[in-house]
């Protein structure tokens, strides 16, 4: 068989994840970015630097590729739209759509029967001033936003006047919960309609940005079950082929709602690619690839530092032993609240 030439666009850490698993599996990977240093650059077979909406560019790449993915979900929808006209895109682009608009993502959740956060849109000040009852809240682009950026916390009407929203955005305004804990779920579907889903991930985030991810969660088995079923809902409705994450909320009373679907492999798996047989990035190869579905297994509990910014540094000097692994994402560039690497703990499942 020939080889298979995988277009990934988005060129960084997990393009190169992403890479760096294809290549065990033999498939080429091609990496379209809009910025030249992209890490991922380093890991895959081809790079092709170019603007997301530019159309020579793009129909450059989508002449070395069978098929097409994603690393990130802001790809303008016009753009997948046109590659899908020529080579398959996955997962598809209308899936992107819906999940790229917090507030149409919300929306869909919601009508599964699914709880989310309480939101309503907000297109101005008016808007804003009609809606206090959602205070205290967290104010959120309705697209675009990542790591926290975009966000304002609004705990009462007052500071409403002293942060400087532009209203240029569209927003939602989302009530704050007391939370008790963070847990994903990330799945990977199959063209068959059959998947693997990997156990709930603990996470937790500093200022917005994840910093510690680790299996087994400390959650009950209601949780347990609850997250996993609304997991295999999503991507099911979605009619998903590929890795996705559902990150989830619980609040103080064992309430459970979802924070936000990532229609991507997810910072929270890449505990994955050393505490289990076939990581999510693999497994996202195989289904958007139609290779072979293998069964995933755990093999060691694990648990995951995200290194931002300077806290590369130490790592890139610190002896590793043999249950650890470091990854250093290569950027050229050391940037405060930047993930620049991540470190896997391995642990014995007794
Ligand atoms: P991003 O798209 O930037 O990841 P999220 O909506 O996931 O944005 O928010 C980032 C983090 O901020 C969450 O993981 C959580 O820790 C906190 N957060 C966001 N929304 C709420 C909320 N409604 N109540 C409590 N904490 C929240
Ligand atoms: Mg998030």
């Amino acid at each position: 068989m020939s080889k298979i030439n995988l277009g990934i666009l988005g060129g960084g850490q997990l393009g190169s994840m992403l890479a760096t698993a294809a290549k065990k599996l033999n498939v080429q990977t091609i990496i379209y970015c809009d910025d030249e240093n992209a890490p991922a650059q380093k890991f895959a077979d081809d790079f092709i630097l170019g603007d997301y909406n530019d159309e020579n560019k793009i129909t450059e790449f989508v002449n070395k590729v069978n098929v097409v993915t994603y690393e990130f979900e802001n790809i303008p929808f016009n753009t997948l739209e046109f590659i899908n006209k020529h080579k398959q895109v996955l997962p598809k682009p209308n899936i992107n759509q819906v999940i790229q608009n917090r507030f149409s993502e919300k929306n869909f959740i919601n009508n599964l029967g699914i709880k989310t956060t309480d939101y309503v849109i907000i297109k101005n000040l008016k808007d804003l001033n009609n809606n206090l009852n959602f205070l205290p809240g967290i104010l959120k682009t309705t697209t675009l936003g990542y790591d926290g950026k975009g966000q304002f916390r609004l705990n009462n009407k007052n500071e409403i006047d002293k942060q400087k929203i532009d209203f240029n955005n569209q927003y939602i305004l989302e009530k704050i919960i007391n939370l008790k804990k963070e847990i994903s779920v990330i799945i990977t579907r199959f063209k068959n309609q059959t998947y693997e889903i990997y156990e709930p991930i603990e996470n937790t985030h500093k200022d917005q940005i994840l910093k510690f991810s680790e299996i087994p969660a400390k959650i009950s088995s209601e949780i347990l079950n609850l997250s996993t079923e609304w997991a295999k809902k999503i991507s099911e409705e979605l009619d998903y082929v590929g890795t996705l994450c559902v990150e989830y909320f619980i609040d103080e009373n064992d309430n459970l709602y979802v924070n936000e679907i990532a229609p991507r492999v997810h910072n929270s798996g890449h505990l994955t690619i050393n505490s289990h047989n076939v990581s999510q990035f693999e497994n996202h190869i195989r289904a958007v690839c139609a290779l072979d579905k293998l069964e995933t297994k755990k093999i060691y509990n694990a648990k995951m530092i995200n290194l931002i910014g300077e806290d590369i540094t130490e790592y890139r000097n610190k002896k590793v032993k043999e249950n650890e692994f470091f990854f250093d994402y290569q950027k050229k560039e050391i940037k405060p609240k930047r993930k620049m690497g991540h470190f896997t703990t391995i642990i014995k499942i007794r």
